[in-house]
């Protein structure tokens, strides 16, 4: 099947073809939040977020997970495999955050006694909805593939975990998005840098994170710097 060159553009990242088997994967300085509302621009964002995915995608490939990661293209630029994505988003949750505190009677920065996995449609024009294995179905997605990506899931989160423990950070909560590879097989795609996940600094609790931008809680570019250099070892 003759793939399409079609660039996607979506709100913190592009994706440019390269061939019929590889993306370049742009990640730009935008930042929305609350489904678009709010929207601004960070010189050096998507640097950031390229490197901080670099990374993180090295280290869970080196650890045995899948990722649609190949190599690095550039300052803001990741090489990626292209695959037939899923339309959904898998939340992984350690600790009581954002919209789960809408859901459970639970104070923020409480621990979850074990983690919480929850799925939802990715589609802007419906705000990206909570949905449950039998919605999957009626999206094409079976009940086996959503097992495999929760398993890969957890096993991210365990990795992640310990790894950001042991830099003095907290990993709350975070978002990962699948696709499948022309074997077939489920492979971890799209990004996982402080736009997609929670981090807290583990001794002040300061979000290290979108959260920032989010709710007006300081200096973005300084969090996720602050974010680097801990990934990095630098003082
Ligand atoms: P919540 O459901 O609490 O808003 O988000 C849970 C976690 O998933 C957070 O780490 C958040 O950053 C991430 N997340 C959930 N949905 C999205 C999304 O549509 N875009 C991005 N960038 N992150 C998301």
């Amino acid at each position: 099947m003759v793939k399409t060159m079609h660039v996607y553009e979506g709100k913190a990242k592009k994706m440019i073809p390269l061939d019929e088997r590889k993306f370049i994967m742009e990640f730009k300085d935008d930042a929305t939040a609350f489904n678009g509302e709010k929207k601004a621009q960070f010189k050096g964002k998507g640097w950031l977020n390229a490197q901080i995915s670099t990374m993180l995608f090295k280290m869970l490939e080196e650890k045995g997970i899948k990722t649609h990661f190949i190599g690095v293209a550039g300052d803001n630029k990741l090489i990626v495999e292209r695959l037939k994505m899923y339309p959904l988003e898998v939340v992984v949750r350690n600790v009581v955050a954002g919209s789960l505190k809408k859901r459970l009677p639970l104070t923020e920065g409480t621990e979850l006694p074990e983690p919480i996995v929850e799925l939802y449609y990715k589609e802007d024009a419906l705000g990206d909805p909570m949905i449950n294995y039998y919605h999957a179905k009626v999206l094409g997605v079976g009940e086996d593939e959503i097992k495999e990506m929760e398993h890969i899931a957890l096993r991210v989160n365990e990795i992640l975990r310990e790894y950001f423990k042991e830099k003095g950070i907290i990993l709350v909560d975070f978002k990962l998005e699948f696709g499948q590879n022309e074997k077939g097989e489920i492979v971890l795609a799209d990004e996982i840098s402080p736009d997609t996940c929670r981090f807290w600094d583990a001794k002040t609790k300061e979000s290290l994170d979108k959260d920032v931008f989010r709710f007006d809680k300081g200096d973005l570019i300084n969090a996720y710097e602050e974010l680097y250099r801990r990934l990095v070892g630098e003082a």
